[in-house]
């Protein structure tokens, strides 16, 4: 009896410690099919269902599938970026060394003021241009009742953002063919890429929020400076989205942050402004500047509704 007490108990301990081994690819399975009625095929706009194989499957046969390190990909055609795996290295860095850390807890900040619209339930999330995923993650970790999505037409973008602990679903997808149902989000975020707003706002719910973060007049100006830029016209872009949104409330998120050679080599790198400058750019990296500007206008609004 006592042998097979303990048996039973060495088995149990044996159920009991055996690690939950799901490879990346398995876990964005099985969180594309907990969600599988939020997605919407970009191609036809019929509902998606996740097959036995755990590829993504429209009502019209329309296929997605899901890549070993973890993402899907909406896009048939892979797409060919700019963005070189040494640009996300650069932008690797600038994240963990905290140049934007000010910019992801204003963002953290803001959403919390507008919680109790979703009665505190859990909400849904979007970043709409995600790149590796930075703000996600940082919200992610705020807010662990959210559901946090991410999309980027760049595949090394992705690909960088799979390594972050928060679990996400992130995929290679066009902004604008959203690959979502129509009034699926609660918060939209649009952190310093191209906006559609006809898109957005199909997929944003009634009471929920959009987020666009836009460069303001000394965003980077040591950089722009150094490479004779003209300011950013903030007030084009401000201007612009407000056309598209009713305006809840602006806000502004400026400071300098003391740079090493080595983050302002970085910085050259990740900038798109000096992307077609290679030669000057190079030429430049033995002048490092003592402090770097971010200066960025966040606005939050909800977006006109149009076709819906
Ligand atoms: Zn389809």
């Amino acid at each position: 009896m006592n042998e097979l007490k303990m048996e039973k108990k060495r088995i149990t301990k044996k159920i009991q410690y055996q690690p939950l081994k799901l490879t990346k690819m398995e876990r964005m399975r099985k969180l594309c099919s907990d969600n599988a009625s939020i997605f919407s095929c970009p191609i036809c706009r019929g509902s998606i269902q996740i097959t036995q194989q755990g590829d993504l499957l429209c009502e019209n046969n329309h296929c997605f599938n899901i890549a070993r390190k973890g993402y899907i990909n909406f896009m048939n055609a892979t797409h060919e970026s700019f963005y070189d795996k040494e640009l996300f290295a650069s932008r690797g860095r600038v994240f963990k060394n905290g140049f934007y850390q000010p910019v992801a807890e204003e963002l953290v900040k803001t959403i919390k003021s507008y919680e109790e619209l979703w009665n505190k339930e859990s909400f849904n999330i979007l970043d709409i241009g995600c790149g590796e995923g930075y703000y996600l993650d940082w919200i992610g970790k705020d807010f662990s009742s959210a559901r946090c999505f991410g999309i980027d037409l760049s595949k090394e973008a992705i690909k960088a953002a799979t390594l972050h602990e928060k679990e996400k679903i992130l995929a290679i997808a066009d902004l604008t063919k959203l690959p979502f149902r129509n009034r699926t989000f609660h918060i939209l975020l649009n952190i310093l890429t191209p906006a559609n707003y006809e898109e957005f706002s199909r997929i944003q719910k009634k009471q929920g929020i959009f987020i666009k973060v836009s460069p303001g007049k000394q965003y980077l100006k040591e950089i722009r400076e150094r490479f004779c830029y003209k300011d950013y016209n903030e007030e084009r872009v401000v201007e612009y989205s407000k056309g598209n949104m009713e305006i809840l409330e602006e806000r502004r998120v400026y400071y300098k942050k003391p740079l090493t050679k080595e983050d302002w080599k970085d910085f050259l790198y990740m900038t798109p402004l000096t992307a077609h400058k290679q030669e000057e750019r190079i030429r430049q990296i033995d002048f490092p500047e003592k402090e770097i500007t971010i200066d960025l206008n966040l606005v939050v609004g909800r977006l006109k509704g149009r076709k819906r």
